[in-house]
């Protein structure tokens, strides 16, 4: 464990409590310069819209699983050319073919977490281990799993600092600043999909549903484990 990095976390999250997140991105291209990674989902290009305002030349990591949505993809490769970002596109070890000859046809549907593991976890934890710091988009109201999510905290697990610096938003922030400021969306959160994963993990919910409970419907899975 680094104690400067954990101690520099705990002072930050005190320090930013009240920060935007533009502030917190600025704080965390200052302190980490070229070692700060920003990860996105594509859900929308909103964390990728901050951070090329606070940090512009920044590395975003994008989970390229294999399983994406046609329109996360095109989502991915619209705000790559439209933002002043370096996007990386992260791939697993293997391709769903060889994954499929290793583990057998759809292991998502059998072992999700295993299916995780290879084609989320293991490319993540390959690519953060360049950097000291990493920023998410994980909002506190998004699922009980997230409701305390500080917003820069110390990561035990990568030795790392980790930063959530939309933690505190609500649906109706992000809208907003989607609204105000252009943000690419992804097609399929108008098409019944508010939280877009990989296409057999993503199913349509109902209007007034919780968000999340398109993800693994029906498995009693929540997390991919990027975030656990
Ligand atoms: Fe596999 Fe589904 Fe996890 Fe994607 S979300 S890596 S398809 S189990």
């Amino acid at each position: 464990m680094s104690t400067d990095l954990k101690m520099l976390a705990e002072e930050a999250n005190e320090r930013l409590a009240d920060a935007t997140p533009v502030e917190v991105l600025a704080w965390a291209r200052e302190t980490f310069g070229d070692e700060l990674v920003v990860t996105a989902s594509m859900a929308d290009g909103a964390l990728p819209h901050l951070a090329a305002e606070a940090a512009p030349g920044v590395d975003v990591l994008f989970l390229d699983t294999g399983y994406h949505f046609a329109e996360t993809i095109g989502t991915r490769d619209a705000v790559a050319a439209t933002l002043p970002i370096n996007l990386i596109n992260a791939t697993p070890k293997q391709t769903v073919a060889e994954q499929d000859a290793e583990y057998g046809k759809d292991l998502f549907a059998r072992d999700p977490d295993k299916c995780c593991a290879l084609r989320k976890v293991e490319p993540l934890n390959r690519v953060l281990s360049g950097y000291k710091a990493w920023v998410t988009g994980v909002r506190r109201e998004e699922a009980p799993t997230r409701a305390n999510t500080p917003i820069v905290e110390y990561d035990a697990k990568r030795d790392m600092v980790k930063l959530n610096p939309i933690a505190p938003w609500t649906q109706e922030d992000l809208d907003a600043y989607i609204t105000d400021n252009g943000v690419l969306v992804n097609l399929l959160q108008y098409d019944g999909y508010p939280s877009i994963g990989c296409q057999p993990c993503t199913k349509q919910v109902a209007p007034g549903e919780d968000p999340r409970s398109g993800r693994w419907a029906g498995s009693g899975k929540v997390e991919c484990g990027l975030h656990t």
